[in-house]
């Protein structure tokens, strides 16, 4: 089994998990990306379309490439928040340059259900004060653009925490996981069942 924690289907962004007769399940995720809060209304909507039904809250997050909007984004993150606790369903969260504020609002909403921090992408050291904070990290196109950095990283991070995902690089999930299994010198049977055990704790908080 391979869990792709996030990519993209029909312009939404969902989990797919892939068995090893090629069938896949893809469960849908809803949120508010970071780079939309411009476009929507004041208002955020108060019960986002079939959020009961979906999977997890995704992807949202902070994104500071986009400075002009960084206030609302916030503003819409912590609504998201909100609604994660209140519906019991995980987070992927998209982040740009923003880890640490990402953390501080962890803190400040004491929020409990488990945050997935998609294609990670900065130091060993942001890397560990996110999993202090009980977040889950998710790798992808960082093991092929910047292989050092992605072996310290997956060194460092116990498998009980770890994810990975395609996004939106058209890569196969299969490949994703053999590379990291190549990384991390482990066998790749036993990082999916780890990642499989990892989807399940997820699954199992709503
Ligand atoms: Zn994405």
């Amino acid at each position: 089994m391979f869990v792709d924690i996030h990519t993209h289907l029909d312009n939404q962004s969902v989990i797919k998990i892939v068995n090893d007769n090629f069938e896949e399940k893809i469960l849908t995720t809803v949120g508010i990306h970071p780079w939309e809060v411009g476009v929507i209304a004041n208002e955020v909507p108060r019960d986002l379309q079939s959020l009961g039904m979906t999977t997890a809250i995704g992807e949202v997050g902070l994104d500071k490439v986009h400075k002009e909007t960084f206030e609302k984004q916030i503003e819409v993150f912590e609504e998201m928040i909100r609604l994660s606790e209140s519906y019991k369903k995980p987070m992927i969260i998209h982040c740009v340059r923003a880890y640490s504020e990402i953390i501080e609002i962890r803190k400040k909403t004491r929020a409990t259900m488990p945050w997935v921090i998609h294609g990670f992408n900065s130091s060993v050291e942001t890397m560990r004060q996110l999993l202090r904070h009980d977040m889950y990290i998710s790798l992808g196109e960082i093991l092929y653009r910047n292989e050092n950095q992605a072996v310290k990283i997956l060194k460092n991070i116990p498998l009980g925490r770890l994810f990975l995902e395609t996004d939106v690089s058209g890569r196969d999930i299969k490949d994703v996981y053999s590379k990291a299994a190549g990384l991390l010198e482990c066998d790749l049977d036993f990082l999916c069942r780890q990642i499989f055990e990892n989807y399940g704790r997820l699954e199992t908080t709503h």
